[in-house]
């Protein structure tokens, strides 16, 4: 295909900028380009063309089934975006007066009500962009904890191997170092490692619940327990809170502090890179640190207004963070409501324990037990039987037209696929996935070239992803 650079003429184009009526003003010469800035040049038909190819070369939740496990791929409604696309909430600007804006810091306020009333804590910020991003918010919030204090010998965070990925990246982030406990047999977390590992140098625990092998952790109250009597705090990631959510809370387990992705279980679409909204959320005695600014109501209770916490880390984004993300988490929250919430979890949880049972017949599961909502087959047995891999299924699903689930991920489990098919796809969906798997597990058996050289019907089909990610070409160099 080829790139915009590569398509239309010159000194074709498309202007509907409004007559400016505003003095015009000269730019500086020393911050002048020396030459014009060399632009694709293209009619409005050629660019919308170019966009849909584009999108017609992608696969979405609008295509077909994603069960991309840790990621919640599920249907955003898009009733979401119509409250997005309100002119009160995106055309107005963060420096305007809270007078004018009471609207948009209601919501806010409304949102992170909801959202404490979800997980069970006292406060929210709705400035972390991104999962990542709220577990270093998170993590800031017990490090004030401990300065204040004069606790500055808790140097160490604890995060069990079954923990996203991100977890020991935000505490290194921090400034903390890791300490990684085992699994035991069962995929939880190891009790009497746990004990080993704690002690006066704690700053705290990260936990991953479910964690990245689909589990919920039996464990949980002990585990918080044993963390706050040495002397640490307890972090919850809450990314796929769509397991839990209306089911228990995260604050009644004895965690301090936690991020949810609304963009995961608050259906807002993600994937390609769009604004997303981590949002933290902390007991009240964390609260003091809290970043950005807190809404809070008029003393007259005919408004709201905007306050700085009073130990307010600073600021960890601009302004309220990724507005319009809220508002279609919001959306989300009032359109599913005190019995949608937990019947969406339930329903997560349903679909993954049905396809967990129907494939493993065939397949090996990494953990043998009734998952929450998503769970990890473990392909080393037919590696062992046929040479096909777990990379080789998941090009082969491509040509079926599912995404595949994530691959070689949790690392504890060697030939990793994990299926996550949200609460969103239908029974038929789901046994077309299954019948898939189930194909290609007998494939393996007759043909392993064939998987060996799949996808046979994709525009692309094995690209080479280490020179990939390693050495990106993404700029365009005009000859
Ligand atoms: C997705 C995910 C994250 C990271 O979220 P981002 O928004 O991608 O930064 C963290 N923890 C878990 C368990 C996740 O599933």
């Amino acid at each position: 295909m080829e790139l915009i650079f590569e398509i239309g003429s010159k000194g074709r184009h498309l202007s509907l900028l409004p007559q400016c009526d505003v003095p015009k003003v000269e730019v500086p010469e020393k911050f002048r380009r020396t030459q014009a800035p060399h632009l694709p040049e293209l009619s409005e038909n050629e660019i919308s063309r170019h966009y849909t190819k584009l999108a017609g070369r992608t696969h979405g939740v609008n295509d077909g089934f994603y069960p991309l496990g840790s990621c919640t791929m599920k249907y955003n409604p898009k009733v979401n975006e119509e409250a997005a696309a309100l002119r009160g909430f995106n055309r107005i600007h963060p420096l305007q007066d809270p007078s004018t804006v009471k609207g948009a810091l209601k919501v806010m306020k409304m949102a992170e009500d909801a959202l404490c009333e979800i997980t069970g804590m006292d406060a929210f910020t709705m400035q972390p962009s991104a999962g990542a991003h709220g577990e270093f918010t998170g993590l800031l919030l017990i490090k004030a904890y401990h300065t204040e204090r004069g606790d500055e010998a808790r140097t160490k965070i604890i995060v069990p191997d079954s923990a996203h990925g991100t977890n020991p990246a935000s505490a290194a982030m921090c400034g903390y170092q890791v300490v990684s406990i085992p699994s035991g047999p069962d995929g939880c977390v190891d009790l009497d490692a746990l004990r080993a590992a704690v002690g006066p140098d704690t700053a705290g625990l990260m936990l991953t619940n479910p964690n990245t092998v689909g589990l919920f952790d039996k464990n949980i109250l002990d585990i918080t327990k044993i963390v706050h009597e040495a002397g640490g705090l307890c972090y919850y990631d809450g990314a796929n809170l769509n397991a839990v959510m209306g089911i228990v809370r995260p604050g009644d387990m004895g965690f301090d502090c936690i991020h949810s992705n609304l963009h995961k279980t608050f259906s807002t679409p993600h994937g390609g890179g769009g604004p997303g909204a981590g949002p933290v959320g902390c007991k009240k005695f964390l609260a003091k640190y809290l970043p950005g600014l807190c809404i809070e109501e008029t003393a007259d209770g005919k408004g709201f207004e905007m306050v700085k916490a009073p130990q307010s880390m600073g600021s960890v984004k601009a302004f309220n963070g990724n507005f319009l993300v809220v508002v279609r988490a919001l959306t989300y929250i009032l359109m599913m409501g005190r019995e949608g919430i937990p019947e969406a979890s339930s329903n997560a949880v349903l679909n993954a324990n049905y396809m967990r049972v129907k494939l493993s017949d065939d397949f090996k599961m990494a953990y043998d037990t009734t998952c929450m909502h998503e769970f990890v087959m473990d392909l080393a047995p037919l590696v062992k039987e046929t040479g096909v891999n777990a990379l080789d299924v998941a090009k082969g699903m491509l040509d079926y037209g599912i995404h595949p689930p994530t691959m070689y991920f949790p690392l504890i489990v060697h030939e990793a696929l994990m299926v996550e098919p949200t609460e969103t796809e239908p029974k038929e969906v789901l046994d077309q996935c299954i019948d898939v798997l189930h194909e290609i597990y007998d494939m393996a058996h007759t043909d392993p070239d064939y998987l060996h050289g799949a996808p046979h019907d994709t525009v692309i089909g094995r690209p080479d992803e280490v020179e990939a990610a390693r050495h990106p070409i993404v700029r365009y160099v005009w000859e």
